[in-house]
């Protein structure tokens, strides 16, 4: 239970909220007049408390303490040293609920059992022990305490005591106390409301929920917190972030205690890189070069290590375009700079390391094979100046070539004395905000255990593999596949985010088409044709297509009839365009007779899916493809279901569901019979999609279709109840509303049009348990009369009308 605590008669509650404490010794004067008002008017439980103060002696305390009680006040909180005479006559004649509360103002005592067996000889509702934690360590003592006791909620007083606050529903605790704001606090180290709700979003935290946190000394400036809970949030994860100020000497008692309490990743800061070494069971090899880690994961007893400072800097910059041959020099030779420089040398930049003390600088250039030297030896040729240090203000950019970039690794504040004097000079500037939401967006990626370094895939019936990693748009695999002349095609979003970088490291042309389904159409086929001629095209010249299943099925159609085809390169960056679109050959646009009725079936050069891309997906495409994965796992592979189950953004889905599909169209390419089952849930889905007139998204259609196919295929005797609830849980994640203007007669207009109907008939996709659709000899599909249906679709109409 979440209490808000006042020290003032007069407060507006937060909806949001369990109870309300009235911290009587804080107001400035009450009355019982006053506090009779207020417990017969409040829809909240209140909880009264009236702590001992130098101004008020503990007789008179006492007696009002039980006038307050003969109020009837839902929750009383009393101290466990308050007199054993007073103790035992409260406890044993009142009804209100009694807190018996432990303080220690000081210090977080060593020994909690003995505190708990001296308050636990009286009987209470719950056990409070609130002690000032001198560190972390001591709050994660206090979290596991609670966590062993029931009737125990343990809070934390303090700065360094804060994010236990935030975490006492993950460790069980009943009670938890937040400030109405930030100038309230009715404790040290309390949270506002606000704070735990908006950015941590408390109401939603149970035991269940994963813990992540950020590491270091001090923390209090990062904002990682902001950005880690709000990706959570888009993602509709249990889990949250916290940060937690850790020294080095306290780092082997943290992680003996960060793994009981079931912490899954952390983010390591300044000065803890390199220091969390020795605690890391596994290091990336990028991260071994480097020799410092910025990011954790535990699994399976074990923690890894990677470090993703270098490729959330170079990123930054690469949007501005290629660093390849460019001169970057660094201010500083820490770890950052360490991390920066391996990744600038990994992409072909020639480096300068320069340092107030030159022995570090050229020991960091002796390790990297490039220069060093010290602050005041800028080079005139320099394109880039990434500041590192904290004396690289004291450095003279007036030299410097008017269009040398300059970068602040700092990010807080955003405007830093270093990139203000740049920003005077005209100089174009980069912030360190970018690197660290890039980085940060790593990190989560690491902790969704992407440990798919590049996995090659090949769909030998169509000649073709599919590759899926990180950073394939970076490397050398591109090149390596466009020899010759190259041409990108893809939309203005696609274009800004990846094409304009990906152009100037293929060298390529480039070509801009309408995003989304607009570009699946006649036009565009026309004018994408008239421009290949314009550009001078050749049979030997490869196109790219970059973008989500619509650029893919244009560009794929329009290479495979132009000089009756060309190689073709598919880059999908949507996570349906990933699992789905670009694998399988068929390619396609519209016309007005319907979707998808012009294509080809063709083969691409290869298919590229970079896990990065995702990353700047929004949700709303992302559940698309999550949809279709889910389909995958319903109809043909348990283990996508399994691990879905326990967290739906693991990336492994990805690579299992393209594995998935590709097991499935190299048996029946031409979908003369098993390739049918990726049509489940698209009888109901396309005839609801039809209805909304396309409102509906794609994926929420098909995410339907599948949930009321599966029904279906329960109330057909085919799959077990258990196995259907198991899938409605899954489904949850998405918020299903049927189509305004549905009526049961549009369904079954709508579904009349469906491919698979013959004879006349409705034929559906059906499984008996979950990865397994039914061969109905070997066709995978059969017919169901609009009787069967009926209980279905009342279903369907009653959970979603
Ligand atoms: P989409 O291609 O319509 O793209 C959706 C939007 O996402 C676009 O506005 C695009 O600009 C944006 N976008 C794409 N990637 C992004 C990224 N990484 N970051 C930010 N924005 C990004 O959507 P889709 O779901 O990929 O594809 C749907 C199309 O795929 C439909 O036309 C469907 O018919 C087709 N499809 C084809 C096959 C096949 O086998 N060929 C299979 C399934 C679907």
């Amino acid at each position: 239970m979440l209490f808000v605590s006042v020290n003032q008669l007069s407060y507006s509650i937060p909806h949001v909220i369990d109870g309300v404490e009235l911290r009587l010794d804080l107001f400035p004067t009450w009355n019982l007049t006053d506090i009779a008002k207020i417990l017969s008017k409040s829809s909240h439980p209140i909880m009264i408390t009236l702590r001992k103060t130098a101004h008020r002696s503990e007789e008179e305390r006492e007696a009002k303490i039980l006038q307050l009680l003969a109020l009837k006040p839902s929750f009383i909180d009393l101290e466990y040293d308050t007199s054993k005479s007073f103790l035992d006559k409260v406890l044993h004649s009142t009804d209100t609920r009694v807190i018996l509360s432990y303080h220690n103002f000081q210090e977080t005592p060593r020994n909690l059992d003995l505190i708990l067996d001296t308050m636990s000889v009286y009987p209470a509702y719950q056990y409070k022990i609130a002690a000032k934690a001198l560190s972390t360590n001591d709050a994660l003592r206090m979290l596991l305490f609670a966590r062993k006791h029931n009737h125990v909620s343990t809070i934390c007083m303090g700065e360094k005591g804060s994010f236990a606050r935030v975490l006492g529903p993950v460790s069980g605790n009943v009670l938890n106390y937040a400030a109405i704001d930030e100038k309230n606090q009715t404790a040290p180290g309390q949270l506002s409301i606000e704070e735990l709700v908006n950015i941590y979003r408390y109401p939603r935290l149970n035991r269940q929920t994963a813990l992540y946190g950020l590491i270091g000394n001090p923390v209090n400036n990062s904002q990682g917190h902001i950005y880690h809970n709000a990706v959570f949030a888009k993602k509709n994860l249990n889990a949250v972030y916290v940060k937690m100020g850790v020294t080095q000497e306290e780092l082997p008692e943290f992680f003996t205690l960060a793994k009981e309490i079931g912490f899954q990743g952390l983010s390591v800061t300044m000065p803890l890189k390199e220091s969390v070494l020795p605690f890391v069971d596994k290091i990336d090899s990028q991260a071994k070069q480097i020799g410092a880690v910025n990011t954790l994961l535990f699994k399976q007893g074990l923690i890894l290590g990677t470090n993703t400072d270098g490729t959330g800097a170079l990123d930054a910059i690469e949007k501005k375009g290629p660093v390849r041959q460019k001169n970057i020099v660094l201010l500083g030779a820490g770890g950052a700079a360490r991390a920066i420089a391996f990744e600038a040398k990994k992409r072909k930049a020639n480096i300068w390391i320069l340092n107030r003390t030159e022995k570090k600088a050229q020991e960091l250039a002796n390790a990297l094979d490039c220069q060093a030297g010290s602050l005041s030896e800028i080079p005139s040729s320099c394109d880039i100046l990434i500041n590192c240090s904290p004396d690289g203000s004291t450095v003279d950019l007036s030299q410097l070539q008017p269009n040398t970039q300059i970068m602040d690794i700092v990010y807080v504040p955003k405007e830093t004395p270093f990139l203000q004097k740049a920003t005077q000079l005209g100089l174009p500037i980069i912030y360190g905000e970018e690197m660290f939401l890039n980085q940060a967006a790593a990190q989560t990626n690491f902790w969704n255990n992407i440990h798919i370094t590049i996995e090659k895939m090949p769909i030998s019936s169509l000649s073709t593999s599919v590759y899926l990693g990180c950073h394939l748009l970076k490397g050398t695999l591109l090149p390596s596949l466009c020899p010759g002349k190259s041409i990108i095609i893809t939309d203005s979003v696609l274009q800004e985010l990846y094409g304009n970088t990906l152009a100037k490291l293929l060298n390529a042309e480039l070509i801009c088409i309408p995003s989304g389904e607009k570009a699946k159409t006649k036009q565009t086929q026309e004018f994408l044709e008239n421009t290949l001629f314009t550009m001078g095209a050749d049979r030997n010249t490869t196109l790219i297509a970059l973008g989500g299943g619509a650029t893919t099925d244009v560009v794929g159609f329009v290479a495979s009839i132009y000089l009756r085809g060309v190689p073709l390169i598919l880059i999908p960056t949507t996570l349906l365009g990933m699992v789905d679109a670009a694998i399988g050959g068929k390619t396609a646009i519209n016309t007005a007779f319907g979707k998808n009725l012009i294509g080809t079936i063709y083969s691409p050069k290869a298919i590229i899916a970079d896990l990065e891309t995702l990353n700047t997906l929004p949700e709303k495409e992302w559940m698309n493809g999550f949809a279709e994965i889910l389909k995958l796992g319903a109809v043909f592979d348990i283990s996508i279901w399994k691990l879905a189950q326990k967290n739906i953004r693991d990336q492994r889905l990805i690579l299992k569901a393209i594995q998935g599909k590709i097991a499935v169209i190299e048996k029946d390419l031409r979908e003369q019979s098993l390739r049918r089952i990726l049509n489940f849930g698209h009888t109901i889905g396309h005839g609801l999609e039809i209805i909304s007139q396309y409102q509906m998204p794609h994926g929420e259609a098909v995410a339907l279709g599948c949930l009321v196919e599966s029904h279906l295929s329960m109330c057909l005797g085919y799959l077990s109840t258990e196995d259907f609830e198991q899938i409605k849980i899954l489904y949850s994640s998405f918020s299903f509303q049927l189509p305004k203007n549905y009526t049961r007669e549009s369904l079954f207009q709508a579904m009349s049009h469906d491919k698979k109907r013959e004879l006349g008939q409705i034929r559906f996709v059906l499984i008996d348990q979950i990865g397994h659709a039914m061969a109905f000899d070997e066709l995978y599909c059969r017919p169901v009369s609009h009787k069967e249906l009926e209980s279905t679709l009342l279903w369907m109409e009653k959970q979603y009308g």
